[in-house]
C-alpha cells in the first residue's frame, strides 16, 4: 500500500494512509485525501479559497480515475461547490457519462445535496483585486502605490515574477494531485483544482481532462500532473507516462521523457533566452509494485508520499538544477 501526492497534498496523504490503513479502497482514499485540501481555505489552488478566474469566480476543476474499474468523472468550470472530487466521482458512479462542465455541473451536485456556498475567501478576493490592479496601466484601475498592500506586492511579486524568467508569467498555478495503491492491489487516483489563478472565464485546465491531469491503469500505474495545464493538454503527459511505464520505464525515467517531450515542443513565446519552458510542470507517479517517482522541469519541487514506513516530503528529480 502506498499513497503520493503533489507537494501541498501532505494533508491529502494522511487522510489517504490512514484510510488505506483501515482495509478501505484507493478510490476512497485519493478522493477524501483530496477533499481535505479543497477544505483548506489556506491553500489558494484547489477548492474553497481558491483564486478566482480574472472576473473574481471561482471556478474549479477536478477528476477521478478507478483503475479497478477503469472508469473515470470528471467536472470542469463548477462553480459555489467545494469539493469537486467528490462530484467527479458521483459523476463516475451515478452516470454514463465523464465530464459534466459549468451550470450543468453545478446542477448536477446541488442536486446530490452538495451546498452551494461563496468559495472566494476574503484573501483570494484581496488577491484578485491587487492583481486587477497591478496588470496594466491601460485600464481604469490605478496601480497600488510603493508604501501601499505590502504583504500583498510581496505575495504578488513572489508569484507573479521569476527573476530566472524575466518577462515570462511565473506561475499562477497549482493543484492537488493524489494516487494511492490499496491493499487489493488496485489503483485509483485523483486531482483538483482551482486552476491557473486570475484565468479567462471558462477556460479549463488539465486537471479534469483524463490522460492529461490524471491516468490510471490498474495492469501499469497511476500518474498525475500538476503545472502548466496547457502543455499536459497538448501531451496528455499522464497518459503517456503511463505508457511509458508500460514499456518497461522505471517511474522516474518515464516522468523525465514526458518532459523531455514537453520541452521539445515548447512554443517560442513560452520559453526564456536559454530555450527552457517559462513554466513549471510536475509528474507523480505510482507503479502498480509500488515504486513511484516526482519529476519537474524546474529543480526545487518536493511530492508527498505515505506508506509503511511513514509520511515524508521527497525532493522530485528535475530536467534543470
Ligand atoms: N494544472 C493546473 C491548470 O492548468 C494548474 C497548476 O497545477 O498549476 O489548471
Amino acid at each position: 500500500m502506498k499513497t503520493i501526492a503533489s507537494h501541498n497534498g501532505l494533508k491529502a496523504t494522511a487522510e489517504s494512509w490512514r484510510l488505506l490503513a483501515a482495509g478501505r479502497s484507493a478510490l476512497d482514499a485519493c478522493v477524501e485525501g483530496v477533499t481535505q485540501v479543497e477544505d483548506d481555505p489556506d491553500d489558494l489552488t484547489v477548492g474553497y479559497g481558491g483564486l478566482p478566474n480574472e472576473d473574481g469566480v471561482v471556478e474549479l476543476d477536478a477528476a477521478v480515475m478507478d483503475g479497478r474499474t477503469h472508469l473515470g468523472g470528471a467536472v470542469a468550470g463548477l462553480r459555489d461547490v467545494r469539493h469537486a472530487t467528490r462530484v467527479a466521482r458521483l459523476v463516475m458512479e451515478h452516470t454514463s457519462r465523464v465530464l459534466l462542465v459549468g451550470e450543468g455541473a453545478r446542477q448536477f451536485a446541488l442536486a446530490h445535496g452538495f451546498v452551494a456556498e461563496n468559495l472566494l475567501t476574503e484573501q483570494a478576493r484581496r488577491m484578485w483585486l491587487y492583481w486587477k490592479r497591478r496588470r496594466s496601466t491601460l485600464d481604469d484601475w490605478l496601480t497600488p502605490a510603493e508604501d501601499e498592500d505590502l504583504e500583498l506586492r510581496a505575495w504578488y511579486e513572489k508569484r507573479f515574477y521569476r527573476p530566472e524568467f524575466p518577462g515570462g508569467t511565473g506561475m499562477p498555478g497549482g493543484t492537488v494531485h493524489c494516487s494511492a495503491l490499496d491493499g487489493e492491489g488496485h489503483l485509483a487516483c485523483a486531482t483538483s483544482t482551482s486552476g491557473h489563478a486570475f484565468k479567462l472565464a471558462g477556460r479549463v485546465g488539465d486537471s479534469p481532462i483524463l490522460g492529461a491531469g490524471l491516468y490510471v491503469d490498474n495492469q501499469v500505474g497511476s500518474c498525475g500532473s500538476i503545472g502548466h495545464g496547457e502543455a499536459n493538454l497538448r501531451h496528455l503527459s499522464s497518459f503517456l507516462a503511463v505508457e511509458l511505464m508500460r514499456g518497461g520505464r522505471e517511474p522516474v525515467d518515464a516522468g523525465l521523457e514526458v518532459l523531455r517531450r514537453i520541452v521539445d515542443k515548447t512554443p517560442p513565446r513560452e520559453r526564456d533566452a536559454a530555450g527552457r519552458p517559462t513554466f513549471q510542470l510536475m509528474l507523480f507517479l505510482l507503479r502498480r509494485d509500488g515504486s513511484h517517482a516526482g519529476v519537474s522541469l524546474h529543480a526545487g519541487r518536493q511530492l508527498a508520499v505515505a506508506d509503511a514506513t511513514g509520511q515524508r516530503l521527497e525532493a522530485c528529480a528535475s530536467l534543470w538544477d
